[in-house]
């Protein structure tokens, strides 16, 4: 029944479009980018909201403060990644560290 439950669940459509629009820091010829973000975290808060609010304007609101508003906050880092069906990028993970914290920011400095 556990089998049947999590099979359920992964089949289950993303309950929002969330789009990053950015532009590459390196690259002054970049026109920018809005990009799809497919992650885990924005499925499972959104399941989450939508568990206890309908209304769409609320809900909205509760996704932006946390994957924009407190998103500013942070160094936000992108996995980005293809798929064969779309051929186009994707982000398909995000990590976010708190911005003062130096010892993880040390690890991209190789
Ligand atoms: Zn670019």
């Amino acid at each position: 029944m556990g089998d049947c439950l999590i099979d359920k669940r992964e089949r289950v459509k993303m309950p929002v479009e969330l789009r990053y629009h950015f532009r590459c820091k390196n690259d002054p010829t970049c026109k920018g980018h809005h990009i799809i973000l497919l992650d885990w975290e924005l499925n499972e808060l959104a399941r989450n909201i939508m568990q206890k609010d309908i209304d769409t304007a609320s809900i909205e609101e509760k996704i932006r403060n946390k994957f924009y508003d407190y998103m500013k906050e942070r160094d936000l880092y992108f996995v980005m990644g293809t798929h064969f069906r779309f051929k186009t990028w994707m982000i398909i993970g995000i990590f976010y560290l708190r911005k003062e914290d130096k010892k993880q920011k040390n690890l991209f400095d190789f």
